[in-house]
């Protein structure tokens, strides 16, 4: 793409933003769209935040994506705040309005869109979320948007999870909620089969032989299992779920459809499904190159 006088632009803030895959799929989309966009990393440094959101607005840029360690902390610079993010109390994408940004979450959208593609029911359903961190927060308060009947939490720090358990009880009183120590996985209660979101960092490149739960019976509880981590493709929890007779799905496609969902905020524009699976391949043969 040519950049010019009409040329668009959005960027990453965050630190680091150096091993991010995100200014590809937006060159791609950009490019399959024809839309005059251009995306740039932007480190910001400790302190620096709301100065840097401000300049980024005055600079009249689209769009912005927030990363690690910013996505809590930008919500005090923003003009205003989707209704999902304000639950989540995160924030990934910033869209331009007319005063300031508005902020949104587009990787849990992002993560629902995946299953939603991968036809997997959160309604109704009986989920196990592995992790007590921000991503595993954000996913347990999804699914309970979403309708999941039970949520339990499994985390190496139990008390951690106690404390999202309180936090989940008070906003979804309806909802079954509990935690687990990693000691006692093979206790999950009932017959029926869960969904699993493995939501820790524990088994990413170059530590792929590890997984969090490694007792094998507890995999033989679960009907799909999600890995938000997608650096390696094939984790270990995931080989743990297929091998039970589960269906295991890696965090590529999450990566992809946050991005496609900032995409269409940010220029208007519907990527078609056509378009959002060539995107994932295009992005899934970068990995591998
Ligand atoms: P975080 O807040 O730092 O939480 C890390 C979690 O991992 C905690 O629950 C922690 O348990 C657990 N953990 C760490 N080391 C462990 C170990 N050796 N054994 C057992 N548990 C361990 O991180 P986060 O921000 O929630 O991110 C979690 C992961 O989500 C990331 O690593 C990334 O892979 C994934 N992610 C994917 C996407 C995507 O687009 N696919 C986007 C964002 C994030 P303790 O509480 O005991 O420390």
């Amino acid at each position: 793409m040519e950049i010019n006088g009409y040329t668009r632009v959005c960027g990453l803030i965050g630190n680091p933003v150096e091993h991010t895959m995100s200014p590809a799929i937006h060159a791609y989309l950009a490019e399959h769209t024809d839309k005059n966009l251009t995306y740039v990393p932007l480190p910001v440094e400790e302190g620096q935040l709301e100065q840097a959101v401000r300049g980024a607005y005055a600079l009249n840029l689209l769009g912005l994506n927030i990363t690690i360690p910013y996505k809590s902390a930008v919500i005090e610079s923003l003009d205003k705040l989707d209704q999902m993010a304000e639950q989540i109390g995160a924030v990934n994408t910033l869209v331009r309005t007319e005063h300031g940004y508005k902020g949104f979450n587009t990787d849990m959208e992002g993560l629902f869109r995946g299953m939603c593609e991968d036809r997997v029911e959160v309604l109704h359903r009986k989920a196990v979320i592995i992790g007590a961190g921000g991503v595993a927060r954000a996913v347990a308060i999804l699914l309970a948007s979403k309708g999941a009947k039970e949520i339990i939490l499994i985390n190496r720090t139990k008390s951690r999870a106690d404390i999202l358990v309180q936090e989940l009880r008070k906003k979804y009183p309806d909802l079954s909620v509990q935690s687990m120590a990693i000691a006692d996985c093979t206790e999950l209660p009932g017959e029926e089969k869960y969904l699993a979101i493995q939501a820790t960092n524990v088994g990413m490149y170059p530590n792929v032989d590890q997984t969090a739960i490694a007792n094998p019976s507890f995999y033989k509880k679960i009907e799909v299992g999600y890995d938000l981590i997608f650096n390696p493709l094939d984790t270990r929890f995931m080989k743990l779920v297929s091998a039970n007779g589960g269906r295991a799905y890696n965090g590529l496609k999450m990566l992809v459809y946050q991005a496609i969902i900032a995409y269409e905020l940010w220029t208007g524009c519907e990527i078609s499904d056509e378009l959002a699976r060539e995107t994932y391949a295009y992005v899934l043969e970068k990995m591998h190159s």
